[in-house]
């Protein structure tokens, strides 16, 4: 699988669960991106952001990579990644996620903001810090943005709906018209004949 950003081969970091099974997670080892395939993100341990960021050397990191706005594909499928902002996901956090296989990608420390951000939120609803226990029962929040989430997948679908619908209605305009222009020219040649 390779990068979304820079194309480079992406590699295995491995990393655990709320419960300490393992997770196998995708990390371009170039700009530091990550990838998280369906659930993989609300599974990953709280913490783990630390650990599986710090293997990137983000000094080193070209900042073009890093601010680029180009249009990313999904590494999984080549569909495009949808970014998601608030209401659909949380604050200040630049996500991307792809319509069709649910995966998500963060580019280098954007997990990291992600886990901080959820540690919080858990935080100040139990009001104290969160054991893993918590974080692993905690699906409030996780359900929250799902649905957010399947809205906009539905919203997207709609559209693409839409404009297959226009664009099929165009066609058959245009063939209509050929049409005509084919009958047009018939009768022009048999009127010519008869003559
Ligand atoms: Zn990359
Ligand atoms: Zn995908």
């Amino acid at each position: 699988m390779h990068c979304p950003l820079c194309e480079e081969k992406m590699i295995e970091v491995k990393t655990s669960s709320h419960y300490g099974i393992p997770i196998l997670l995708d990390q371009c080892p170039h700009c530091g991106g990550l990838w998280f395939d369906e659930d993989e993100l609300y599974r990953t341990r709280l913490g783990a952001a630390a650990e599986v960021e710090k293997e990137i050397d983000l000094a080193s990191l070209s900042k073009t990579y890093m601010n680029s706005q180009a249009k990313l594909l999904c590494p999984r499928d080549r569909n495009p990644l949808t970014p998601l902002s608030p209401p659909h996901f949380y604050d200040r956090l630049e996500v991307k996620a792809c319509p069709v296989c649910q995966g998500f990608w963060f580019k280098s420390g954007g997990f990291r903001a992600f886990q901080a951000e959820r540690a919080k939120r858990i935080q100040s609803a139990k009001g104290r810090t969160p054991s893993p226990q918590d974080e692993g029962k905690n699906r409030i929040f996780d359900q929250k943005i799902k649905k957010q989430l399947m809205a906009l997948m539905e919203y997207n679908a709609t559209l693409e709906l839409e404009r297959e619908r226009a664009e099929k209605e165009k066609e058959q305009n245009l063939n209509l018209l050929t049409t005509a222009a084919m009958i047009a020219w018939r009768l022009v040649r048999l009127l010519a004949l008869k003559k």
